[in-house]
């Protein structure tokens, strides 16, 4: 199922997506909730329904926010997690204290504030003045179901939900001169997300979906997901090794080669850039930096 969060008139729901992958079905009358995590955590009781009911009634022109508008924590994302991509941040000197070409040996994980969520077609914010070093990165994010702590790589695919796309733009000067990556990752409008939620169960080969990216219709990222150097089972063991997992936890889980500072010179975004970031079966999200 392929859900989606909307406005229309003001209302906020949580609404279901037809094949044809345009028209959208306001849920409210079978789940009685708005916000998809709500929905989520009533997943199992509520899917059978949700399958069921094929008379929803069709939205008038319904703008997509972010599935998630508003997650009640950060967002978790991985960084250094394609091999070619940890090549290119390396050669950059953007990768601070250690600058290193090596691949790590454990994941790294650091998270984007729950402030930085933005829509799927909403604008990314310049924040001319703080940064000049704005770039993109293409990421599949994975959305946690059922929640938990210690988490087996063998049982993690049962915690998760689905899918869905997040662009986890970055201040590179700003992720460069902290030193530790929250602030330069966590500027407002700085994680579009979306544009839908996708359960898991319409993704046949996770491996097999392809993550790309365009920067003003020139493709710049395009890998597989069996690229990841940790896959999503790894990710879910070690993040929730010593910390509960919850419904509605987005992960993001890296980016491939091919983002701006990975050319020489680097190729930062500039206002009225267009950024397109597209992952197989989850559809595709486009902002423009203002
Ligand atoms: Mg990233």
């Amino acid at each position: 199922m392929k859900l989606v969060t909307f406005v229309t008139d003001g209302r906020e729901a949580v609404g279901r997506l037809d094949d044809d992958e345009t028209t959208v079905r306001d849920l409210t009358p079978v789940v009685g909730a708005s916000s998809l995590l709500a929905v989520i955590e009533d997943w199992e009781r509520l899917a059978p329904r949700l399958a069921a009911s094929t008379d929803l009634p069709v939205v008038d022109d319904p703008r997509l926010r972010a599935p998630f508008p508003a997650p009640r924590r950060d967002l978790f994302a991985v960084g250094k997690n394609y091999r070619e991509h940890v090549a290119e941040f390396g050669r950059s000197g953007y990768d601070t204290p250690q600058r290193s070409e090596d691949l790590p040996d454990k994941p790294i994980v650091f998270t984007k504030a729950t402030t930085s969520v933005t829509g799927p077609f909403d604008d990314i914010e310049a924040h001319a003045g703080l940064t000049a070093e704005l770039d993109y990165e293409a990421e599949l994010a994975v959305i946690i179901g059922r929640g938990g702590r210690g988490i087996a790589s063998a049982d993690a695919m049962d915690h998760v939900w689905g899918y869905t796309i997040v662009d986890d733009v970055t201040a590179r000067d700003v992720q460069r001169d902290h030193k530790q990556w929250l602030l330069g990752k966590s500027l407002d409008t700085h994680a579009p997300m979306g544009p839908w939620a996708v359960s898991k169960d319409e993704i046949d080969d996770l491996g097999a979906l392809e993550v790309s990216s365009t920067v003003n219709g020139e493709p710049r990222q395009k890998a597989p997901v069996a690229d990841l150097i940790f896959d999503v089972p790894e990710l879910i063991r070690v993040i929730s090794a010593g910390m509960t997992l919850l419904p509605g936890d987005v992960i993001a889980t890296g980016t491939p080669a091919g983002v701006g500072i990975g050319f020489d010179p680097p190729r930062f975004l500039r206002p009225g850039d267009v950024v397109e970031c597209a992952i197989t079966g989850l559809g595709a999200i486009r902002n423009t930096v203002r």
